[in-house]
């Protein structure tokens, strides 16, 4: 049994790979992850069998490997990144893509409608601030006699354009009013954090720009300060780690004690302070603490996730168990799971992420915190999914089983039998190639 003191938080490093496969891989793990957890949404932590493999999902009549709103809607936004376009002309064809909050309307909404890029091809479950979300935006098309888009193809190409700016106005005055009615204290779910994803993946390079757009993507159903804060840290971390796992030979790696310090040092404004609560240090760290395990130790001591991770690991078992030995697998996850009361993973937005996060933290690969996350219980597929984004990015490797048997962080023998029961991997892979595409015809211009 390896004890924690083996791998403290400054001691595990990105796992390095060409963001083209950080992209594939973390749009399947995020899939991976939200088809896990699924099974165990809405239910009180511990109250459930444990879950190590995909189950049939009771919630919705799922069979196994269904993945639900949460990865459609994550695939919705990298679809409109990837491939919107402003003008409908062939020779815009290689500016493709790029950030448009009516395009990504328009994209969810031909989710909610039409069940494009649901695993099952119809939406059988939406947020309920979503929900209200895209009913503005519907309602605001019928009252400006939009046409649909079978009728929007016949007309004229001068005609045609002239029904899209009206689409587009609908859309601007149906955004400003989602901002009006959503923006309360009782919007404050995770509906927006669990699409963000791709934000992060698409505009690595720019730390500032990946924030902002973070918020806009935010704002287009979830424009509550804490949703909008929530999305802008999460994405600047992701996006940090793209940028780290891209790093030139002989560069040190960045470690998660540094994802730690994002969360632990991050200037949390005053309209978002239940962040701050939740995921800054207590203590910030002194001035001129560089070392990393001196850092380390101030932030097991004075910060609240690091906190419940040094309570948890003083029992629980590191190795992870072969595939045949369910009960100390299932015994090694509880072990690190903190009870409800103390890291709830209910579909606060605060919730998710510090949950998503501790995950992260408490454990040592991919197979390991999507176990602790689907059995959390609570809103566990989005609890999951979330993390799955961000760890999906940290651990993803081609790696294939070494000769002496050894695994990867990401694939595990487990891991490629959920990839295996995985349904529609076929539209993820198919998405992940429109966002690597975009990423690519935009390096040059980063
Ligand atoms: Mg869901």
């Amino acid at each position: 049994m390896a004890s924690l003191t083996s791998a403290p938080l400054h001691a595990q490093r990105l796992v390095p790979a060409p963001v083209s496969t950080k992209i594939r891989l973390a749009l399947l793990a995020t899939a991976l992850c939200d088809a896990l957890g699924g099974p165990a949404e809405f239910k009180p932590r511990f109250s459930f069998p444990f879950i190590s493999l995909m189950k049939p999902n009771g919630n919705f009549s799922l069979a196994a490997g269904v993945w639900t709103d949460d990865t459609s809607m994550m695939l919705a936004l990298a679809r409109s990144l990837g491939t919107y376009s402003a003008s409908s002309s062939p020779q815009a064809e290689g500016t493709r893509g790029g950030f448009d909050e009516v395009d990504q309307l328009e994209t969810y909404l031909r989710w909610y409608q039409n069940g494009v890029l649901s695993a099952i091809g119809r939406c059988f479950d939406i947020g309920s601030t979503t929900r209200r979300a895209l009913g503005i935006y519907k309602d605001a098309l019928k009252a400006s006699r939009a046409l649909s888009p079978a009728e929007t193809r016949r007309l004229s190409p001068a005609a045609k354009e002239k029904e899209k700016e009206k689409r587009r106005t609908t859309a601007k005055s149906a955004l400003a009013r989602i901002a009006r009615d959503l923006g309360g204290e009782g919007f404050r779910g995770n509906g927006s954090l669990m699409r963000v994803l791709p934000v992060g993946l698409a505009y690595s390079c720019d730390s500032a720009a990946a924030a902002a757009y973070a918020r806009r993507s935010s704002a287009t159903t979830h424009p509550t300060a804490v949703c909008q804060t929530a999305c802008a840290a999460w994405t600047e971390c992701i996006a940090r780690v793209v940028r780290g796992a891209d790093a030139r030979e002989g560069e040190e790696q960045i470690s998660k004690l540094d994802v730690l310090h994002h969360f632990a040092a991050y200037p949390w404004p005053a309209d978002a302070d239940a962040l701050r609560v939740a995921l800054a240090a207590d203590v910030p760290l002194p001035a001129g603490v560089v070392d990393p395990a001196a850092m380390e130790a101030h932030y097991t001591a004075h910060h609240p996730l690091m906190r419940l991770r040094a309570a948890t690991h003083t029992e629980a078992p590191a190795a992870t168990p072969s595939a045949g030995d369910a009960k100390a697998l299932a015994a090694g996850t509880f072990a690190l799971l903190p009870s409800a009361a103390a890291l709830p993973s209910s579909g606060y937005v605060v919730h998710t992420l510090a949950a998503a996060l501790y995950a992260f933290l408490a454990t040592r690969t991919f197979e390991a915190g999507a176990l602790l996350t689907a059995n959390m219980g609570g809103d566990a597929d989005t609890v999951a999914a979330v993390y799955g984004g961000l760890a999906g990015v940290w651990y993803a490797a081609q790696e294939e089983e070494g000769a002496d048997g050894e695994e990867g962080l990401f694939w595990s023998p487990r891991v490629r039998a959920w990839r295996d029961a995985l349904v529609r991997r076929d539209l993820i892979e198919e998405v992940a190639e429109e966002l690597v595409e975009f990423v690519e015809r935009h390096a040059a211009s980063f």
